[in-house]
């Protein structure tokens, strides 16, 4: 996600039942097909996954992660500060109804973890021992907010990001992420997806994975390893594409003159981070304008741009950092919920580097990272003066950012100036060849601050973990 308080701000297929899954063993794959039903706004949903146990134990349990009941009553799917962006026409809830759950051909009884119905408990007839997979089917129901976020519906645009039930990664036991104002609180395997989406005929649809048209209003999408799966439509969207590579770079735009140049910066974005970090695999990537209220919003092969941001460049840099995630988040993941800042902050200086190859829009890689200084410089200052002392560590989870502006400078900014000193200490070369490293080493997997790291160290052929330390836990002194 791009916070802009930084800167300026079923095709059913019977026989797997019965034969169990066809995909390879190392993965899980989601087979979903929804509904959209534009007069109730809900998505009507079938759900299977073939879910595969890459843990070392036994499995009594597979454990889903329930985002859409964050925006249930009496949750905060957004603080105060952006109550009105986020709601124009006034609170509005959503929430996700599961209507029955199967394992294989036996129905089960679910459970939830409370209080907030975050975690969907799906209990195995049999114990799943290492590389056994178990197919699940969930059928559900999503009641979609009037809200400018991840999954509601604005004025323009009906976004469908998180909406159905994502097993939770399991480390030592599965990893349960609360809900969170602050931040994108993701944690995901990367899997496999085939959705059918049937959606009103007037509405142009955008979405992750590859989209093969089957009728007037019925679309197949089918994605291989990506970690979540989001479409979006419009009754206003127009589209235009240009390749990159093999690449098909889509922007999908409304109410807007001169979309080329979003297109052509976002072409731009696509080759320049192929060329630092690694090739984009997939052969699409949507950026997408949305109602939203938090700027930008990444998932696998589509990135949401708020269409409240007006000015170009502002625009110009959430598009890019946008796309940076599809290697820090998309390519190579993290748990977003307990420490942010591993692709964020990573995601924010990538932005840097981008600038610094093509400066015709306005920025350079020094004036993205003086920029970031005087921010968190003036960020420590004002909280100092207020509350006398600052919390600095970037080591936080997500819901012990008390504030905004201390998420944003503690893990975009202060991200940001981490990897600047890093490259300082080990030269363009030896960093630029860390990244490449790095991609390698977790690419279509789960990375930590510990695998970094480790990574980072290898590459760079010295232990980097005061360097690291200094900036994670909050020791050094940014002046
Ligand atoms: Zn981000």
């Amino acid at each position: 996600m791009k916070k802009l308080a930084l800167f300026f701000v079923l095709v059913f297929c019977l026989p797997l039942f019965l034969f169990g899954c066809e995909k390879t063993p190392e993965k899980s794959f989601y087979e979903i097909e929804v509904t959209v039903n534009e007069e109730a706004m809900t998505l009507s949903c079938s759900e299977k996954v073939c879910y595969v146990n890459t843990s070392n134990n036994a499995l009594n349990e597979v454990d889903f992660y329930l985002y859409a009941n964050s925006f249930n009553e009496g949750q905060k799917a957004v603080s105060q500060a952006n109550f009105l962006k986020a709601y124009p026409n006034g609170e509005s809830f959503g929430r996700i109804e599961i209507h029955s759950v199967f394992v294989g051909q036996t129905e089960v009884e679910f459970l939830f973890e409370e209080p907030n119905k975050n975690i969907l408990i799906v209990p195995l007839n049999k114990q799943l021992y290492p590389d056994e997979k178990v197919n699940i089917s969930i059928e559900f129901e999503i009641f979609l907010a009037n809200i400018n976020h991840r999954l509601g519906y604005g004025e323009n645009t009906i976004n469908c990001g998180n909406f159905f039930p994502i097993a939770c990664v399991y480390e030592n036991g599965f990893v349960k992420n609360g809900f969170a104002s602050n931040g994108d609180p993701f944690y995901s395997d990367v899997s496999d997806f085939d959705v059918i989406i049937n959606y009103p005929k007037d509405y142009v649809v955008a979405s992750s994975g590859i989209q093969e048209n089957i009728s007037e209003g019925k679309l197949r999408c089918k994605g291989e390893n990506i970690r979540d799966f989001c479409f979006v439509l419009s009754k206003k969207f127009e589209v235009i594409s240009q390749k990159v590579g093999d690449v098909t770079v889509n922007y999908y735009y409304y109410d807007q003159p001169n979309p080329e140049k979003f297109l052509q910066i976002s072409c731009e974005a696509v080759k320049t981070f192929s060329d630092l970090f690694g090739a984009y695999p997939y052969k699409q990537l949507s950026v997408v304008k949305t109602n939203f209220c938090f700027g930008g919003m990444e998932y696998p092969n589509l990135v949401m741009i708020a269409d409240d941001i007006t000015d170009e460049q502002t625009i110009n840099y959430v598009i890019v950092h946008e796309i940076a995630h599809q290697w820090w988040y998309g390519m190579v993941g993290n748990n977003e919920f307990e420490e942010a800042w591993v692709d964020e902050g990573l995601t924010e200086y990538s932005t840097a580097l981008f600038f610094e190859k093509e400066q015709k829009y306005g920025f350079n890689y020094d004036t993205v990272i003086d920029n970031a200084f005087s921010t968190y410089k003036n960020f420590v200052q004002i909280y100092s003066s207020i509350l006398g002392d600052v919390e600095e560590s970037m080591n936080r989870d997500l819901s012990e950012f008390e504030t905004e502006p201390e998420y944003v400078n503690c893990t975009y900014t202060k991200g940001m100036l981490l990897f600047d000193s890093l490259r300082e200490a080990l030269g363009k070369r030896k960093f630029e060849k860390c990244l490449k490293n790095y991609l390698k080493d977790y690419k279509y997997k789960n990375s930590s601050y510990a695998k970094m790291l480790e990574s980072f160290s290898k590459s760079a052929g010295r232990n980097l973990q005061s360097l690291f330390e200094a900036y994670v836990e909050g020791t050094v002194v940014i002046d």
